[in-house]
């Protein structure tokens, strides 16, 4: 069972800003959002501090990154509101929510 993706508004700025600097990029976005869709856990990581409550894929040779929740566990583990998780409830459970995605360096 694969999981719907939503992204927030900044997500998708983010995204279509970074699309923009060529095929290569939006092709492993493409692939990075697949990756999460088929398997969100596997490769990624929980993180600490500002951004407790969210995980992290890197790709493209570690120079991307996506913030992201699974929302089943934005509710589970009480994250919503350190996530600024908004619509969390009527996210389905076999769903992701994307914050961001940005190039190392930037958006921390
Ligand atoms: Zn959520």
């Amino acid at each position: 069972m694969t999981y719907d993706l939503y992204e927030t508004d900044k997500a998708e700025k983010s995204r279509k800003r970074l699309e923009k600097g060529g095929t290569h990029i939006k092709k492993s976005i493409r692939k990075a959002y697949e990756k999460l869709s088929q398997n969100p856990e596997f490769g990624t990581t929980f993180l600490e501090g500002t951004l407790r409550g969210k995980r992290r894929l890197k790709f493209m040779g570690n120079r991307l990154r996506i913030t992201f929740a699974i929302c089943e566990q934005c509710r589970s583990l009480g994250h919503k509101e350190l996530n600024n998780c908004h619509d969390c409830e009527r996210i389905p459970n076999k769903a992701i929510k994307i914050f961001d995605v940005f190039f190392r360096g930037r958006g921390y």
